[in-house]
């Protein structure tokens, strides 16, 4: 196999940065956390959901996540519910990108000032 020039080495991480830039930019909506979907039984005898599990009220959106160094929870509507959960999974998204920048910046500083010089 062909000996990669640092030269070239550097460009192609530069590429691949690039791209990751391009892919953080196109991103909106960023929430870290989780989000759960429950159902609860209101303890009311003669409710339906005393015997049936699936008569459970709900679904109930709860938002789990740290501000402050504490975990915080917060009640949602379902319509913010949808909103979030795209929010969440970009907030994995840009983790993983952040990532991948590390890598390449990595191999951009072995590039460009390699130990053998
Ligand atoms: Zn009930």
């Amino acid at each position: 196999m062909a000996k990669v020039s640092t030269t070239v080495k550097a460009k192609r991480a530069r590429t691949r940065i690039g791209r990751i830039r391009t892919a953080i930019a196109g991103i909106d909506y960023l929430c870290s956390g989780t989000l759960l979907e429950r159902f609860t039984s209101c303890g009311k005898a003669g409710c339906r959901c005393a015997q049936d599990p699936a008569a459970r009220h709900g679904p109930y959106y709860d938002w789990g996540h740290m501000q402050d160094g504490k975990l915080v929870h917060r009640r949602l509507t379902a319509e913010q519910a949808d909103l979030l959960r795209p929010a969440i999974a970009n907030y994995q998204k840009v983790k993983e990108l952040l990532r991948a920048w590390e890598v390449e910046t990595e191999r951009l500083i072995d590039a460009e000032a390699p130990h053998d010089r």
